[in-house]
């Protein structure tokens, strides 16, 4: 028999699958012939038996790498119903059933071992190891890895150590989300600068992205789930555990069935939302980012962000957990000024060191101009992972209802003007007032009802002002001082619009952001 029909009949006996897909298939032998490989596949892709099928093909035990302990234990117990021979080996198990395993592995009686990185580059672990027969390393979430990455774990750097040490043995890294610069970065850090790279598109066709601006948030979320998604299973991402409770109740007092997830619950009810909004049909989870990795639900409808995401790479990542059965999945995200300031407000007070910071600025502002666009939403996307396409999709907000723009150059040298003439110490509220000619007894003190630029932008409304300012700061034209109280200040590339040098088309504030229904991908 030929290699590949062997896996062929893994795949098919073991597994229950008929055919493989994507590149599955020439993964699978260049990993099983003994190669390294680099494979990088949308979330949903089918990453696991790229080195599921080499683990059974090759002699030995294959060692899997994985930074989330439960998700290796779900992984671990669905491999093990399939009558592969597979374990964790973690410090949550006891000290005897440990010891069993390391014996079993020892012993070549185990096809597959999940091991979180701290463990495996224990000296102990090490000499264990070395004992072993090993088949190949799988690098799962490799791209914890990197510091360039959106999800970087200090503990996965030490797994450069293991090209030196195993040297004979076949390494495979794969990841979900990777930017070209975190790629490279993934391969140097991981001496895979040889390794055969298996790109997948990461285009989700069936995938709708749309970015709504902010309003009444909680009236907007009922009605996109009763008009659009009823009785429908979905995942709602929000900032903080608080808001996360708060939302949930609030849409089970609306008659929803929804459900919290978030680090603050304990062990037990995680584990219980988890398997209800896994088995159930219409379950709403309302979630942090802490639910996530290792979702396999294949009939998530829609994805919804209440705030801003840190990164597109996360953006990414989270969308792409709805519609893994191809079927239509709404990506549904509301955005505003607040997004803007809370996510710089987390940068600047963070603990991370400033060149991390200067990353993070770098990733939010690339997430602002995602928000901002009037092109095509996921061409823009597929690009900032490196693929280009070369036709509009069709299938996002701004392809099936494009955005109006307008000349705003001279709006935006007002409202310029205003934060200069007011001192570059006032937040929106105050600046909006000023600009619509609205008095109050402190703008009376200041002395600002006196400017010139007192009440010459009463021509649009406080909600078009908003919007103004929104993308003002969006692009740069105006900064927000985090520390205080969201005080404006002018930005580095006010100079030429201010000096008349350059004009500036925003978009028009939409009262409307639901395109007409069409099949997906037409
Ligand atoms: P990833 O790790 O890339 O997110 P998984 O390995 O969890 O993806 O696979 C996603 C889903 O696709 C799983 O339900 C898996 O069983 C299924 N799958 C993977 N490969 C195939 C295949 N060749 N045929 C049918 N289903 C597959
Ligand atoms: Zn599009």
């Amino acid at each position: 028999m030929t290699a590949n029909s062997d896996a062929e009949r893994i795949l098919r006996e073991t597994f229950g699958y008929q055919t493989f897909r994507g590149r599955q298939a020439e993964i699978v032998a260049a990993v099983a012939a003994g190669d390294d490989a680099f494979v990088l596949m949308p979330t949903g892709g089918g990453k696991s038996l790229c080195y599921q099928i080499p683990a059974l093909l090759r002699p030995g035990l294959a060692v899997v790498i994985s930074p989330l302990i439960a998700l290796m234990a779900d992984q671990v117990a669905a491999l093990r119903q399939l009558g592969v021979a597979a374990a964790v080996l973690n410090s949550s198990l006891s000290a005897d059933d440990q010891a069993a395993i390391e014996r079993d592995m020892q012993a070549g009686s185990l096809d597959l071992v999940y091991i979180a990185p701290e463990r495996l580059m224990q000296p102990r672990t090490l000499a264990l190891l070395a004992d072993c027969d090993l088949a190949l390393f799988a690098i799962d979430e490799a791209h914890c890895v990197s510091q360039w990455g959106h999800d970087f774990r200090p503990e996965y750097m030490q797994l450069s150590g293991l090209a030196e040490r195993f040297p004979r043995i076949p390494r495979i890294a794969l990841t979900a989300t990777a930017d070209p610069r975190t790629r490279e970065e993934i391969r140097q850090r991981l001496s895979l600068q040889g390794a055969a790279g298996f790109v997948h598109s990461f285009d989700r066709p069936n995938i709708r992205y749309r970015v709504a601006e902010r309003g009444n948030a909680k009236q907007q979320l009922l009605r996109f789930l009763r008009d659009e998604h009823p009785d429908q299973a979905g995942i709602v991402y929000c900032l903080s555990r608080r808001k996360t409770d708060d939302i949930a109740a609030w849409l089970r007092e609306q008659g929803i069935d929804a459900l919290a997830y978030h680090a603050g619950l304990d062990r037990e009810q995680r584990a219980a939302h988890q398997a209800r909004f896994q088995r159930g049909e219409d379950v709403v989870m309302v979630a942090t980012v802490a639910f996530g990795m290792g979702i396999d639900k294949p009939d998530v409808r829609f994805v919804v962000h209440l705030d801003l995401p840190a990164s597109i790479e996360a953006y990414y990542q989270e969308t792409g957990r709805g519609g893994r059965d191809g079927e239509p999945a709404d990506a549904w995200m509301l955005y505003g000024l607040q997004d803007v300031v809370q996510r710089r407000r987390m940068i600047e007070e963070g603990d991370a060191p400033e060149p991390r910071k200067r990353v993070e600025r770098h990733k939010l502002d690339a997430m602002l101009s995602y928000c901002e666009l009037t092109s095509c939403r996921r061409q823009h996307l597929l690009a900032y992972f490196g693929e280009t396409r070369d036709q509009p999709c069709g299938n996002c907000d701004t392809c099936l209802n494009p955005p109006q723009t307008w000349d705003a150059t001279d709006t935006a040298r007002k409202a310029l003007s205003a934060v200069y003439r007011t001192g570059q110490r006032f937040g929106t509220g105050y600046v909006i007032d000023h600009l619509r000619g609205q008095t109050d007894e402190r703008a009376e003190r200041q002395g600002h009802t006196q400017l010139s630029t007192f009440g010459v932008g009463n021509d649009l409304g406080v909600k078009e002002w908003r919007a103004v300012l929104r993308q003002l700061v969006a692009l740069g034209y105006l900064t927000m001082d985090v520390d205080g109280y969201g005080g404006l200040q002018l930005g580095d590339n006010c100079r030429a619009l201010l000096r008349g040098e350059t004009r500036l088309q925003l978009r028009q504030l939409r009262t409307e952001d639901r395109p007409a229904r069409r099949a997906a991908g037409s």
